[in-house]
């Protein structure tokens, strides 16, 4: 993931935990090395993976989401079925899950658990970010983040602010949202464009997911804007090299070059998508329009697990043209650069995300 820099052949690596001290050709690191050294045999070494979309409060659903039937079905079984969060025990459970599979660092979405899941994320080794969602239609709502969720930030987890979803929060909120993200150094992140009824209500105002809407989260005098959710949130100036665009399944013709002018990154979804049953995001038409992309497994309660590996599988399945590099550029050093963290996502002295060994059935991904 080092621009430039090709794969090393028998490499060793100084590690003190997550943190690369030294990588290099295994003779001359180990020439002036005196300690513990374990020989991992024949494998390939890639940076400890970053899962930009996830929502570990929500890890307790596991298993219980209905069969896939479209958004609506969905969210309205998740809107009885999120009264509690995870309790600690089931979170600690979800993040040693991913720090198992080779996950260093997690971008969070959270709710009342922030404080929670960035304790979680710290006691487990891993850093990120935790973001506390924004949603409704209050434009003077306070962005303050919680004291507790501030205290239990640190050893390289952060906190920030996040945007819910265009339709369900208002325009100026979701402004301040991303001024407060920029304050606190941190990326916007943004569910947008995720399924049929979001590009309908926006393009048409109507549908079953308007109908929904309507009176609840919709205030009564909206009117659709009459273009698509990405084309919209770049018209309220929602977009930018700070924005993380998550799912981006439902893209009208010209939606893919204003994610890629903007220079946002898209984080996809696959199998979050597939168990909600919202269709397939066009990852090789937003990667040849030159979108960033990362890769989250979004929560237990749309996924059967947090490994990024099988997040990569999904993608591939449904591509199985993608190039490997992109795949592993969305697990890595794409996000890793939104979190504008020069320490995660490279094998690289400095480094504090540590290895992540490549499936052997992955090894495409190398082509
Ligand atoms: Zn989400």
């Amino acid at each position: 993931m080092v621009p430039g820099a090709a794969p090393l052949d028998d490499p060793a690596l100084v590690l003190a935990g997550r943190r690369i001290l030294d990588v290099g050709p295994a003779r001359r690191v180990l020439a002036g090395f005196h300690g513990p050294v374990d020989d991992l045999g024949d494998v390939v070494l890639v940076p400890g993976l970053v899962n930009a979309h996830a929502h570990l409060e929500l890890s307790h659903l596991r298993g219980q989401a209905p069969p896939p039937a479209g958004f609506c079905a969905w969210a309205g079984w998740l809107f009885a079925a999120a009264r509690d969060t995870a309790p600690p025990d089931v979170l600690a459970a979800a993040v040693a899950e991913a720090a198992a599979t080779g996950t260093a660092a997690v971008i969070d979405v959270a709710g009342r658990a922030g404080p929670a899941v960035a304790r979680a994320l710290r006691e487990a080794g891993l850093s990120g970010l935790v973001c506390r969602e924004i949603l409704g239609r209050r434009a003077g709502l306070s962005l303050d983040l919680p004291p507790q969720l501030v205290e239990a930030a640190g050893d390289g987890v952060t906190a920030t602010v996040c945007g819910h979803a265009l339709y369900s929060t208002a325009p100026e909120l979701l402004r301040r949202v991303r001024a407060a993200c920029r304050a606190h150094g941190a990326p916007f992140g943004l569910h947008l464009a995720e399924h049929a009824g979001e590009m309908e209500l926006f393009t048409t105002g109507r549908g079953e997911f308007a109908a929904m809407l309507a009176g609840r989260l919709l205030p009564k005098d909206w009117q659709a804007p009459g273009r698509s959710p990405v084309a919209e949130a770049a018209a309220l100036g929602l977009l930018g090299p700070d924005a993380l665009a998550v799912h981006v399944v439902h893209l009208a013709p010209g939606d893919a070059d204003i994610l890629a002018r903007s220079g946002a990154t898209a984080c996809l979804c696959p199998r979050s998508n597939a168990r909600i049953g919202v269709g397939v995001a066009d990852a090789p038409a937003l990667a040849a329009a030159g979108v960033r992309l990362a890769l989250g497994t979004d929560s237990l309660a749309s996924n059967d697990d947090l490994d990024l590996w099988n997040e990569a599988r999904a993608l591939l399945a449904a591509h199985p043209g993608l190039p490997g590099r992109t795949v592993l550029e969305a697990m890595t050093i794409n996000p890793a650069r939104l979190l504008g963290r020069a320490d995660l996502g490279r094998l690289v002295p400095g480094s504090s995300g540590g290895w992540a060994e490549l499936p052997a059935d992955l090894a495409a991904l190398l082509a």
